[in-house]
């Protein structure tokens, strides 16, 4: 599944055959809370992340309160991610704290049968049996992906971060998904990979059932505009050059020229001046790679990989792509020693 992120100042109002992702954090300071647009269903995510990263302390019962105000389909109840630095006590705290959340949640909320909670770990022992906490106490089919770290982890290997490709994101992803799967009978969704068809691919040839896409968005804001099937290809700064002579024979251009979203169709000057039309086309090219995975998950793995090789040697990361190859290799020895479910 896919979810396509919205916010308080929606890019759509209707959105009744899509599958929202908005979070709680996003309605945090309103004194009425309202969402502005009709979603098909809604994810509401607790926002602790983005939280964490703006230095804000988000309360218990308020995150609830607005989550209880908005009943969303699916609700992430308050969690409370590592930062760099974190000693594994302090770590083993915060998820002591997750997990208080989490039964509180179940037991006095509305929004019981809603939960998605978070997974977090510091090490693999933590990471198996903080999952079988999961399974026996949480009452969910549907977990998230949160910090699974190790001791002394920085940065750049603990976090999604802005979930750029890369090795550290590819062994976090396999080792989750493949450690979710077999301890648990749990789907697995991992937040904030469908923002880039790279990123997108990446999560569901690992085996994540969802994830979602807010990027979509920042990235229109920035002027960025995702490009059909060119993986991680965007025109970025060089959305200005377009209207001079040079831009016609581009490579970008011929994208653009085969995109059947609404703006590229019949307002492509558009994509230059409005970031709401940039995130119209990036919304729809998102989605459809995500039709595309669907087909090809599908048909079966080889067409799968033969799509996926294309990309990433096109977006000249195909040692990336191999190395992601080795991992499901790897995971689907270990499935066979292992077991399944
Ligand atoms: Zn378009």
């Amino acid at each position: 599944m896919l979810w396509i992120g919205e916010s308080k100042n929606p890019i759509k109002k209707n959105r009744k055959t899509d599958l929202v992702m908005d979070s709680t954090i996003n309605y945090y300071r309103s004194s009425r809370p309202q969402l502005l647009y009709q979603a098909g269903r809604l994810f509401l995510d607790c926002g602790a992340f983005t939280a964490r990263q703006q230095g804000i302390e988000l309360e218990r019962d308020k995150v609830a309160r607005i989550q209880e105000l908005f009943m969303p389909d699916k609700a992430v109840p308050l969690d409370y991610p590592f930062t760099p630095k974190m000693s594994v006590s302090v770590m083993a705290k915060l998820w002591e704290k997750t997990k208080e959340n989490i039964i509180f949640w179940q037991n006095s909320t509305k929004l019981k049968d809603r939960i998605v909670p978070v997974l977090h770990s510091w090490n693999k022992s933590s990471l198996v049996s903080n999952l079988r906490w999961l399974q026996k106490h949480a009452d969910t089919d549907i977990i998230m992906l949160g910090s699974l770290v190790d001791p002394g982890f920085s940065e750049f290997t603990g976090f999604f971060g802005d979930r750029q490709p890369r090795k550290e994101l590819v062994d976090m992803l396999s080792f989750g998904i493949e450690y979710v799967k077999r301890y648990t009978d749990f789907e697995v969704h991992v937040t904030g990979l469908g923002s880039s068809p790279l990123t997108l691919h990446l999560a569901y040839y690992l085996g994540a059932d969802s994830t979602d896409s807010a990027g979509y968005r920042r990235k229109a804001a920035y002027g960025k505009i995702i490009l059909p099937g060119a993986g991680e290809r965007y025109v970025s700064n060089r959305v200005a050059r377009f209207g001079t002579s040079k831009i016609e024979d581009s490579l970008e251009l011929m994208w653009l020229k085969k995109c059947e979203c609404p703006i590229c169709k019949f307002h492509p000057e558009l994509l230059m001046k409005d970031w709401k039309a940039r995130a119209i086309h990036n919304e729809h090219v998102i989605k459809k790679e995500w039709q595309l995975a669907k087909s090809f998950l599908e048909i079966g793995e080889d067409a799968y990989e033969a799509y996926l090789d294309r990309i990433y040697t096109r977006s000249g990361l195909s040692y990336l792509w191999e190395y992601t190859k080795l991992r499901k290799k790897y995971m689907r020895i270990s499935e066979a020693i292992f077991g399944g479910k």
